[in-house]
């Protein structure tokens, strides 16, 4: 029998926790840096999950502008986080959480609730100690939910930043609480001055004495540059921060982020991580990532794919669509460039707008809210279908299939969505909006998040992407396509492929004689991560290339 203290002290192992901070300016790749930190871990068996803390006073991220502030990343359990979730995803392929992304917010919402509820029996409610506290719990509930070994948390914005103070506060209390169980890692810049012709030190060490003045002493330091940082360099930050030399890690620009984690093993990120964080000697494995970089470099080829969005040329807003067909691409050997297709220019019929429609390899209509562009969209999905074209529709896009199916196949002249329709002429929603008791997980929002399962049917084209006969994918939508026009529209070559379970909501469809025009309810791209592209996207790109 296992004496009861050792059961006692396997009980008590500690969760390990890796904070990230970054300095100098944003956009440095904070997010890459926890995810590359994680998946290094993840590779050597380590349990890790990613968290990450937002300063910013939104509640949650669901209803931020995606041209502020890029795509809402949706999760299993339906919580709508910040498009690092996605990247931290991608990394290390779990699932999190919804108590892996907090913002000031949420926790000022929770605290000032509690304060009207009388918890706190009329003491002075403060930023210290209640609002960290609050922020404390959260972090350490994370880490209980995700039950990991080690929990890599990611603090938003910049040092320096006002709103960021409570979250450097709570790591400074929680370096007093955990002691060696927690490092934390700071990410810098080092501007290259050109007329000197060097690598610039000082932003660094001006960062790092911010910290200090917060209390903290980074364990290690990231320092970005977009050229090669010279080994001297690398010393010099190690002297003047004082941090340990193979603790400055060199973070210089690549081609591609997924070169980030074998940059950082290659530098021993791994080794001096257990060595800081007492871990068992780590057996890092990447060769999965080092497959794909060398594929990556490789490929030569490249196809270019029409996205016909709403916020064009912001990358982040579509995010992890643009992830899922990179990584379909580079499954099959091609580089993939996206053409951005201006669904309101094809309203105007706009000569260069209809040509880019034309020479793309294939289409995605990514999800969207609003009557923007739709029609442009519809004629974008008509195109497709008449010249038989590869087009993939999520969310929205699958709402955009069943109304130009419906206008020009079924006659139906005023098919529509009730979303587009908000003075109600038209007498055929052919979407509607999903009927109240089927949103299941309501809570404030209206709209179905999360993870549902669907069923395919056999025979159908997605059945066999799949190679499945049960899925879960993951939703964002409040509108649905009409049962009533089920049958009309299954007679007539346009497949319902995939239904929920319960055989009332409609999850993928597809147009019977066409080479691949198949479209979700659901987005696909939430689930495609690079070492594991979503089938549907991976037999997008084959119908393309095998065309
Ligand atoms: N606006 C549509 C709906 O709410 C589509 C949503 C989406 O594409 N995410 O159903």
């Amino acid at each position: 029998m296992t004496p009861y203290f050792i059961v006692q002290f396997l009980a008590m192992k500690e969760t390990k926790f890796v904070f990230v901070t970054g300095g100098v300016c944003s956009s440095l790749g904070k997010g890459i840096v926890a995810s590359s930190t994680a998946a290094i871990l993840k590779s050597a068996g380590v349990k890790v999950a990613i968290m990450k803390l937002d300063p910013y006073l939104n509640v949650d991220p669901g209803t931020m502008s995606p041209f502020q502030h890029g795509e809402v990343f949706v999760l299993d359990d339906g919580a709508e986080t910040d498009l690092d979730l996605g990247h931290y995803e991608r990394f290390i392929d779990t699932p999190l959480q919804k108590s892996c992304s907090v913002t000031t917010g949420r926790i000022y919402s929770e605290v000032l609730a509690e304060e009207r509820e009388g918890k706190y029996l009329g003491g002075t409610i403060q930023v210290v100690p209640h609002i960290t506290q609050k922020i404390q719990e959260k972090v350490e509930l994370a880490a209980k939910k995700m039950d990991v070994d080690v929990l890599v948390v990611e603090i938003g914005g910049t040092v320096g930043d006002i709103e960021g103070e409570p979250f450097l506060e709570v790591l400074r209390q929680m370096k007093r609480k955990h002691g060696e169980n927690l490092v934390s890692m700071h990410l810098t810049l080092l501007p290259w001055l050109q007329a000197s012709g060097e690598l610039k030190t000082k932003p660094t060490q001006i960062s790092v004495r911010t910290l200090r003045m917060a209390g903290i002493q980074p364990d290690f330091i990231f320092a970005r540059a977009d050229v090669k940082i010279p080994k001297k360099i690398l010393k010099k930050i190690a002297f003047f921060c004082d941090v340990e030399e193979d603790c400055v890690i060199p973070s210089e620009t690549v081609s591609s982020i997924y070169e980030v984690p074998l940059r950082y093993e290659k530098f021993g990120l791994g080794e001096t991580l257990a060595r800081k964080l007492h871990l068992e000697q780590l057996k890092c494995n990447l060769d999965d990532w080092s497959d794909l970089v060398d594929k990556i470099k490789r490929t030569k080829k490249t196809i270019s794919i029409g996205l016909a969005g709403k916020y064009n040329e912001l990358d982040d807003a579509y995010l992890s669509v643009i992830e899922a067909i990179k990584a379909a691409g580079f499954h099959h050997g091609w580089k993939t460039e996206i053409e951005w297709i201006d669904t309101e220019k094809i309203e105007e019929n706009d000569a260069e707008e209809l040509q880019k429609l034309e020479s793309v390899a294939g289409v995605v209509v990514p999800g969207g809210f609003g009557n923007r562009g739709i029609e442009g969209k519809i004629r974008v999905a008509q195109y497709c279908r008449e010249q038989k074209k590869p087009y993939l529709g999520l969310c929205l896009g699958s709402q955009i299939m069943a109304i130009e199916f419906a206008r020009n196949i079924l006659n139906i002249k005023d098919a529509t969505s009730e979303e587009f329709d908000e003075e109600k002429k038209s007498k055929n929603h052919v979407i509607h909006f999903i009927p109240e008791q089927r949103n299941i997980r309501k809570k404030g929002g209206t709209m179905r998040l999360g993870a549902y399962p669907a069923i395919l049917k056999k025979g159908t084209k997605a059945r066999k992407i799949y190679g499945a006969e049960e899925i879960s994918e993951r939703h964002r939508h409040r509108f649905e396509f009409n049962n009533a026009y089920r049958e009309e529209f299954e007679a007539n070559g346009f497949r319902i492929s995939g239904i929920s379970p319960d055989h009332e909501l409609v999850e993928i469809v597809e147009i019977e004689d066409h080479p691949f025009m198949i479209a979700s309810q659901f987005h696909p791209e939430f689930l495609s991560r690079p070492l594991r592209p979503h089938p549907l996207f991976r037999e997008f790109i084959r119908a393309i290339i095998e065309k």
